[in-house]
């Protein structure tokens, strides 16, 4: 009986897979879960994934697999059904979600890019076969070869193996996107200053230069004090030990008795000898963990609603704790890993060298490393949307940390999959707990608290008998009237940023728009500067002094004279964060100002940078973009100003109302977290939005049911389900002619659930025309199901048509 094999092949195709025939050697070895290499094509050669085998002999010719690439599965059963679910839920094909779910070295094709492992020198003791001492040497020479130009020097028809041997070895690498390179990260530290630190008897003396100055004396006591424990003491736990300023520890140096110094930690530190105890629970937290074990008696999933600043994390943890003591494995989900770095470290001297963390910038090495330790049971993960993706062996718990962040939503390429939701998936696959955790529910998962799906457990109040923040709004148009504006700032604004200042405290300033100013306009004629490839204005740039488009990254440089009535009075209108830097300096000559957006923070490195630096103190005002309401958690920070709430909640979307909330009690959130209560303002034009009020007042209740009203009378989720389609392409009348037959189709089948179609707010993005059909489902399995059946029928019959073959078609279930 001849044998088949069903394989998944990482490509972008209609069958969920493609049969091949397996010869003969080959029958003992190749099972579900391994990966061989075949041709596919006219003479492209992949590494397909086998998900089964059979003997059914199809009615067509099929290939033979050319070889077998990997002797132990590399993916399991468990994972293949979620994979399957995704495909199908997103309307998606196994091999997009094969290329999403798998990491670089797993994914081979003619095209795949190989460089040899600066690590490796032949002189050492690792044997290579002929073939792979002859791929070995052309990459010395050549320094990156593809896996096609290697199969050409060794003249064969297989090359897989050769490579997954070498790749095996640790001699060379998949390239994938450049990664960054090491810089060692600095603290500013502080020491005692000779001749007392090889000599600390003579202290008592230095201590009379002290005189009756009480703040440099509790300084130095703190400093003492945290130095008896530490093997270093940094300026900022002296700062927050003793409650002085910087001022006070440079009087200490110049009185000779401390010294400060720049100092190197590691950034991935080994934890082993440097862990925490861990706190005791509060009653607070305590009953949360006895409500939320109680539910898990018969629910799977448990949405934590804790205020900021709960003490959630510490919740987590124990329920972390108990998973590992039972063997299970732990997956934490994070939004955006880059700016947790908080959390990270936290788990990490909690449960030392038992947490790993996954995410895209880890480099390769680290990658496999981890991708194998995930399957030997490691006992915690901890990473970003991706890793729901690795190969547990016995995933017991889920967390999933602020769960209503919608970055944990895959937006491009496909599967445009939502993390939360395929987590609470997973956890069902593997007889797993998830746990949602937040400040800020989601419309959905609260909705699904009050359906009972979910439980729910809350954490009303802030660890320590901290206060919530007060929280003001100003109104803008009434101080443009009382003249109460300085620049772009209320009076009220900036006198608590100067009073914030003197008390030695520090604040952020929150902007959801980078550059300097968004539109450069013509006075004269009110033409704005565009994008040549997208319906945006162009924005203005101080830093590189240029026009630049956020959606294709189109520069030019800054028009002089208006290019339609060549009048030469251009000017800036509105500001982002760039601005509002330069600005505030204006009013605040001595602050040290720290900015925190895209711009600033393009490379991990550069992003903990900033976030030491406002952690050490060496920022005073940190203005940032939505990166800065994220999670961090920082002891010192008294005010947190926001400058443009009104655009926040005027955004033309379902979604502006209940993102708006979130951003803006999350930032609000970041202030006054320690020591005492901190204040909020926020400036608005219109202050009595009933989300700005929602916020004003912390009214999660009040804002939750009139959301919910809304998106019932509407039809919106989670009452309805969605399901958006894009149609793109170069010619603006195609675009519009296969939308309108799009949804002509759809509409003789589905009726007046499908809208549409229509032009977005932004039309056209790096050349392409766009055009939007939004299709409602009532919530039924059966018609969702059937529905996006149809759906995918229709997009294919569409491209099916010579003159749209070229329309590019992306189908977004649940998009955020
Ligand atoms: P959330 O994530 O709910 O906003 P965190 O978990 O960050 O809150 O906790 C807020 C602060 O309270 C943190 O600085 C944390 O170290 C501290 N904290 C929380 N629980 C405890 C505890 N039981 N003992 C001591 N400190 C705690
Ligand atoms: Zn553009
Ligand atoms: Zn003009």
């Amino acid at each position: 009986m001849p044998h088949f094999a069903e394989i998944i092949l990482p490509l972008a195709l209609p069958k969920r897979t493609y049969t091949f025939s397996i010869p003969g050697d080959l029958v003992a070895d190749v099972r579900p879960g391994v990966r061989v290499e075949v041709q596919f094509g006219k003479a492209k050669l992949y590494a397909g994934l086998v998900e089964t085998v059979h003997q059914n002999q199809p009615d067509y010719k099929t290939k033979n697999i050319i070889s077998l690439l990997d002797e132990v599965e590399v993916v399991s059963p468990q994972q293949l059904k979620l994979w399957d679910w995704m495909a199908d839920y997103y309307c998606s094909t196994l091999g997009e979600v094969m290329l999403a779910a798998l990491p670089g070295h797993l994914k081979l094709t003619s095209e795949t890019s190989l460089v040899l492992n600066p690590l490796f020198d032949d002189a050492g003791d690792i044997h290579l076969e002929n073939d792979e001492y002859l791929i070995a040497e052309a990459l010395r020479i050549q320094k990156e070869i593809s896996i096609e130009d290697a199969r050409k020097i060794l003249e064969k028809k297989s090359i897989f193996p050769v490579v997954q041997s070498l790749l095996n070895k640790g001699v060379l690498f998949v390239r994938e996107e450049l990664q960054e390179k090491y810089k060692p990260k600095k603290v500013s530290a502080v020491r005692l200053a000779e001749p007392y630190r090889s000599n600390e008897t003579l202290l008592s003396e230095g201590f009379n230069l002290l005189e009756k100055n009480e703040r440099q004396a509790e300084a130095m006591m703190a400093f003492l004090q945290l130095a008896r424990n530490q093997a270093f003491v940094k300026k900022s736990e002296v700062l927050a030990a003793a409650k002085v300023s910087d001022s006070v520890l440079k009087s200490l140096e110049k009185k000779g008795l401390l010294e400060i110094y720049e100092r190197e930690v590691s950034r991935i530190s080994d934890y082993k000898n440097d862990l925490d105890v861990s706190p005791e629970l509060t009653a607070q937290q305590q009953k949360a963990l006895l409500e939320i074990r109680q539910i898990f008696l018969e629910k799977d999933t448990v949405l934590l609603h804790g205020v900021t600043g709960s003490g959630k994390t510490q919740v987590y943890v124990e329920l972390i704790r108990e998973t590992i003591a039972a063997g299970g494995q732990a997956l934490y989900l994070l939004p955006e890993i880059a700016l947790t770095t908080q959390i990270i470290s936290r788990l990490q001297k909690i449960f030392g060298n038992d947490v790993s963390v996954y995410h895209s910038k880890i480099n390769y090495d680290e990658r496999v490393e981890l991708w194998q330790s995930a399957a030997a049971g490691k006992p915690v993960l901890l990473g970003a949307r991706s890793s729901i993706f690795l190969p547990f062996q016995n995933l017991k718990l889920i967390i999933v940390d602020e769960e209503h962040d919608p970055s944990f939503k895959q937006f491009d390429p496909a599967p445009r999959y939502n993390a939360r939701d395929s987590a609470v998936f997973l956890a069902n696959i593997y007889g797993a707990k998830t746990l949602l955790g937040t400040a800020t529910p989601s419309v959905e998962s609260w909705q699904n608290t009050l359906l009972k799906k979910y439980g729910l457990v809350s954490m009303p109040e802030r660890f320590g008998g901290l206060q919530m923040p007060e929280i003001q709004t100003v109104n803008l148009t009434d101080a443009h009237k009382k003249r109460a504006m300085q620049s772009i700032f209320t009076t009220q604004l900036i006198e608590e940023l100067q009073a914030t200042l003197a008390r030695g405290e520090q604040a952020i300033l929150f902007q959801n728009r980078r550059g300097y100013s968004p539109i450069l306009e013509c006075e004269i004629c009110s033409q704005s500067t565009n994008c040549k490839n997208c319906d945006v204005s162009l924005t203005y740039h101080k830093q590189s002094d240029s026009m630049r488009c956020h959606y294709c990254n189109y520069r030019i440089e800054v028009p002089k004279i208006c290019p339609a009535c060549g009048s030469g009075k251009m000017v800036l209108r509105g500001f982002g964060t760039e601005k509002i830097e330069d600005e505030i300096k204006i009013f605040l000559p001595t602050a040290k100002i720290g900015r925190l957006d895209f711009d600033t923070a393009s490379t991990k490195t550069k992003l903990t940078d900033i976030l030491n630096d406002f952690e050490e103190r060496k920022i005073d005002i940190l203005v940032g973009t939505q990166m800065v309401t994220k999670g961090l958690d920082f002891d010192n920070v008294a005010v947190v100003g926001v400058l443009g709430a009104d655009s926040l909640v005027k955004f033309p979307d379902f979604r502006s109302g209940e993102r708006a909330f979130q951003m803006l009690t999350q930032v609000a959130g970041r202030a006054g977290r320690k020591q005492k209560q901190g204040k909020v303002i926020i400036q608005a034009w219109n202050p009595s939005h009933p989300v700005l009020q929602e916020v004003f007042r912390a009214d999660f209740q009040g804002f939750m049911s009139r959301e919910l009203n809304e998106r019932k009378l509407f039809h919106y989720p989670p009452f309805y389900r969605l399901v958006g389609l894009q149609v793109k392409h170069k010619n603006e009348n195609t675009a519009k002619q296969a939308a309108d037959f799009l949804a002509k189709w759809l509409r003789e089948r589905l009726g007046n659930r499908v809208l549409g179609p229509s032009q977005p707010g932004i039309s056209r993005v790096r050349g392409y025309f766009l055009q939007d059909i939004l299709v409602k489902f009532e919530k039924s399995a059966s018609v969702l199901a059937n529905g996006k059946r149809l759906i995918l029928q229709h997009v294919e019959h569409l491209k099916s048509q010579a003159n749209f073959r070229q329309v590019v078609i992306s189908v977004d279930v649940d998009p955020v």
